[in-house]
């Protein structure tokens, strides 16, 4: 009999989208999947999503998971943290509502972001059920990640070398990490040491991409025993209705000639930093499509744009035709797919990343805050792109016009980018072929999830 299978992701279309694909990868598998939709949303995007993702796939089921607000005067008040933080609190809810599926379900998949679940639902005498961890980030975080509540970060020593792993520079690490009072903090570690308890961890990510890490991780060598490391990327983009409205101008445009701009779903930058980075694309006389809207309200008005990026430097920008601004949410795989696209000046997000390798487009990343920073590790290892670490952290200093227009112009000119890219988009290709690595590991997966 098919499997059912539930899977309750966290807030932030990050960590939403690689549900998505998730869920859509398992139900054209033969698996019967529910996806639990904790409720409220944080943004109108993540809203809009489930919509338009359940209309394209209603073979799979909706369950809402009504989840117990938070105070929002909360001092650490980032609206995911506190859906993070809601939704753990919330897990108590969780039982009579996965035990009501019918037919009854065999395993439940969450984000690392509220792994610390698996703690209170593992020990619950009605649910006889598997747990799983979807992993959002990189490998390479991860097992940072799982180390956590065994981690005194030495800020005298340049490398932290755990046991079994791959070393890493401390100053990679996020700065919060180092506050053990930081919300970010307690929870990572509450979820790293759930961990332990669940049955495997799924990854958007593939084994030639990050070898070295994932070859650790299953090596059955790292100090801390771990559930097997289950990497199936990159995630494959699921139907999406619609088209998005910036493709036109880009239809218009030669081929590899732009470049995309977007530091994803949650980054909001001071107007000085905006203002330079305008300045910078200008100067750089490279084509670019920027996308730039607030955080949560997924998209901004004209009057706030004009705010944000200066009523002179919009002008300029359409005056030139150089480029053009998007002011709300686009299809970004669409985007990075299009024939017009020669480059991707990204904050390197994982989801961002794997996007970006998946189409071999070649990466600017400006490492702001998270995970970013490992992530770009791997993606200037792997050839993806460059990675100016000077930049610093979001807000560390300005950085200049100047130094984006040489950076840009870097990517887009130096062809070597264009061909390494390109080599990973092949690997990446082959990582889905049949027998390909990923492949190989999701047949694993459905037979694991049988038993
Ligand atoms: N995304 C998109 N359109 C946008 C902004 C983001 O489709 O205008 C998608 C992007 O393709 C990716 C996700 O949202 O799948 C963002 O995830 P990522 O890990 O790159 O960054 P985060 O937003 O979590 O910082």
């Amino acid at each position: 009999m098919e499997p059912h299978i539930a899977l309750l992701p966290s807030a932030g279309m990050g960590h939403l989208m690689p549900f998505l694909r998730l869920a859509a990868m398992l139900a054209s598998r033969n698996c019967k999947v529910t996806l639990l939709t904790a409720q409220p949303t944080v943004s109108a995007a993540e809203s809009n999503h489930l919509n338009s993702f359940f209309s394209v796939h209603p073979h799979i089921q909706r369950l809402d998971f009504h989840v117990v607000p938070l105070q929002t005067s909360n001092p650490h008040g980032d609206p995911f943290f506190l859906q993070f933080e809601a939704i753990i609190r919330s897990v108590h809810l969780l039982p009579p509502l996965l035990s009501s599926l019918s037919p009854p379900i065999s395993a439940l998949f969450l984000d690392i972001a509220a792994a610390t679940c698996v703690d209170q639902l593992a020990d619950h005498p009605s649910l006889s059920i598997s747990y799983y961890i979807l992993s959002t980030t990189s490998a390479r975080f991860f097992s940072l990640l799982t180390h956590l509540p065994h981690l005194t970060l030495e800020s005298s020593c340049e490398n932290l070398k755990l046991h079994g792993l791959p070393s890493f520079s401390i100053s990679n690490i996020p700065p919060p990490l180092f506050n053990p009072q930081n919300l970010f903090t307690t929870q990572l570690i509450s979820n790293a040491r759930a961990i332990s308890r669940v049955k495997g961890v799924v990854s958007n990510t593939f084994h030639w991409f990050e070898a070295e890490t994932i070859e650790a991780l299953n090596s059955g060598k790292t100090s801390i025993t771990l559930p097997q490391f289950l990497p199936i990327g990159p995630f494959k983009p699921y139907e999406d209705p619609g088209k998005c409205a910036s493709l036109s101008w880009l239809d218009e445009q030669p081929a590899k000639s732009v470049v995309y701009v977007s530091f994803g779903s949650r980054t909001a930058m001071s107007k000085d930093q905006i203002k330079e980075i305008g300045e910078g694309l200008l100067k750089s006389k490279q084509k670019f499509l920027w996308v730039l809207k607030s955080v949560i309200v997924d998209k901004v008005e004209e009057t706030e744009l004009q705010e944000l990026v200066g009523r002179s430097l919009l002008e300029k920008i359409e005056e030139k035709k150089q480029g053009i601004v998007v002011k709300e949410w686009v299809k970004q795989e669409e985007i990075l797919t299009h024939h017009a696209i020669g480059g991707f000046f990204s904050h390197c997000g994982w989801n961002s990343a794997m996007e970006a390798a998946q189409r071999g487009v070649p990466m600017l990343a400006w490492t702001l805050n998270g995970d970013q920073r490992f992530n770009a590790e791997v993606v200037e290892k792997a050839g993806l792109g460059l990675w100016p670490k000077h930049w610093g952290w979001l807000g560390e200093r300005l950085v200049k016009s100047e130094e984006i227009e040489e950076k840009i112009e870097e990517l887009m000119q130096d062809h070597k980018f264009r061909s390494m890219a390109q080599k990973v988009g092949e690997e990446a290709k082959r990582a889905w072929e049949i027998g390909g690595t990923s492949e190989k590991v999701v047949g694993q997966i459905i037979e694991m999830l049988k038993l």
